[in-house]
């Protein structure tokens, strides 16, 4: 495998109310460019968020629109989305437009994931983590996709989404 920064799962696709009965779930590691990478997430936006300015969007939200884009699209159709790409900035068309997206992709996509250091972490959410990990009843513990020793360090109170020690969010659901 290789040493590239890994985001993601962010929710797992082929989720619809007509899907016959599940029986497992496949990961699949998927590898970009910078550029494919954005002309993905720009043609995943274009689908979906129609009425969402990039830069109001939640990282979850663009992670999702690339990952559901990669999910239904192919390795043929993504050289096309490139070539679509590269033609636009050619011509020099929506220039201003591309920036946007391009920022709004590199918030979701930072080169160098994990930042945070560990001894940036403050006390009291080391001791949320240790209840997530250790079972503590108060604490609501769902485990993170993708990130098994990360749950979610919140209390047991209702909320949308799930956040690790890191502050990292992802996608609240029923408790199993
Ligand atoms: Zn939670």
């Amino acid at each position: 495998m290789s040493t590239l920064p890994v985001y993601g799962p962010t929710d797992t696709q082929n989720v619809h109310d007509d899907q016959p009965a599940p029986h497992l779930v496949v990961h699949v590691a998927y590898q970009l460019s910078r550029e494919e990478l954005l002309a993905v997430f720009i043609h995943g936006y274009a689908t979906t968020n129609l009425g969402t300015e990039p830069h109001g969007m939640t990282v979850e939200q663009i992670r999702y629109d690339v990952e559901a884009y990669l999910a239904d699209t192919s390795l043929l159709y993504l050289s096309d989305r490139v070539e679509e790409l590269r033609a636009q900035q050619a011509a020099g068309k929506d220039a201003a437009r591309l920036h946007v997206l391009a920022k709004a992709m590199d918030r979701a996509y930072p080169a160098k994931p994990g930042k945070a250091a560990p001894a940036a972490i403050h006390p009291e959410i080391l001791d949320w983590h240790r209840g997530a990990v250790e079972g503590d009843p108060a604490v609501c513990g769902m485990p993170q996709p993708g990130q098994p020793a990360f749950p979610c360090l919140w209390n047991r109170s209702a909320h949308s989404d799930h956040r690790d020690l890191l502050g990292r969010t992802w996608r609240g659901g029923e408790r199993p």
